[in-house]
């Protein structure tokens, strides 16, 4: 049903402003449309917000990701940029669970056009814990899948202006120093995750997700106007239990919309039938 959309990036060079090695996230889902990633390397995205608490985030992880993406457009020239932004949390429907929601963007100048992917997941091992000596803290490290994934060490949750902040922690030599310097002033410290993408390779690998919903938008054509990112906006629910028939919540059909002329199609699912268990009268 997509119409192919290879005129409209096959060739072309994106602009990606990271300090933070995300290109290895991003760029092998955009070379298979024939997209080459460049990182800007002038660029300073931590004016923009950062995890580590220096400089807070303004606006919301869309705004951020296009404020970034904005600006290296006004500095570079370039009329294809991408930008990321991740947000952790709670998750909207597992409050007790943390998930990392991952949004890649790419704004295109030539043809005035903005594209989203999108990843919300659970894989994520956002988390932090007070700890007031080194063997808490390795407890919780071993928790969090450290040394592969980076800790950031501080006196408490809201440091207060001019204390260290120690960012990156990767060995047990580092936090024990970090823990050493912060206890000389503070009986606990907060530890917490270090959610920067290189110091974190499971959110490294959730951003390739967004990354590859990125490209699947930028690959499928509106089947009436062919601009790109004809993409599924809602889905239906209803598809009928596989014992009584009955209508179910899961997911029977998905509409699309094109963002350029508004044209809609409905498109069924695979499957024909729910299971039984996801039935409101067959499983109560
Ligand atoms: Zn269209
Ligand atoms: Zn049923």
């Amino acid at each position: 049903m997509f119409r192919p959309t290879d005129r409209y990036f096959q060739g072309r060079t994106a602009i990606l402003a990271t300090k933070h090695g995300k290109q290895q996230a991003i760029a092998p889902a955009l070379a298979r449309l024939g997209v080459t990633v460049v990182v800007a390397s002038e660029f300073d995205s931590d004016c923009f917000g950062t995890f580590s608490r220096e400089i807070p985030r303004c606006g919301t992880q869309e705004e951020a990701a296009l404020a970034k993406a904005k600006a290296v457009l006004a500095q570079t020239g370039a009329d294809l940029v991408l930008a990321s932004e991740g947000s952790f949390g709670s998750h909207p429907q597992f409050p007790l669970l943390p998930s990392d929601r991952e949004l890649v963007l790419l704004v295109d100048r030539r043809h005035d056009l903005v594209l989203r992917g999108e990843v919300l997941s659970l894989e994520t091992n956002f988390n932090h814990a007070t700890v007031s000596n080194l063997e808490e803290a390795l407890a919780f490290a071993a928790r969090v899948g450290f040394p592969e994934h980076g800790l950031i060490a501080m006196a408490q949750a809201d440091p207060l202006p001019n204390t260290p902040i120690f960012k990156g922690i990767q060995s047990e030599e580092a936090l024990q120093r970090a823990i050493a310097t912060l206890q000389t002033n503070s009986p606990t410290i907060h530890l917490e995750t270090d959610m920067r993408a290189h110091m974190n390779p499971t959110r490294m690998r959730v951003i390739a997700q967004a990354a590859a919903h990125l490209a699947e938008a930028m690959a499928q054509g509106c089947p009436q106007c062919g601009w790109p990112g004809f993409v599924a906006c809602e889905s239906v629910p209803g598809l009928p239990c596989e014992l009584c028939g009955a209508p179910t919540a899961a997911t029977k059909a998905n509409r699309y919309r094109c963002q350029r002329c508004l044209y809609e199609q409905t498109v069924a699912v695979s499957e024909t039938v729910a299971a039984a268990s996801q039935c409101f009268f067959c499983n109560p």
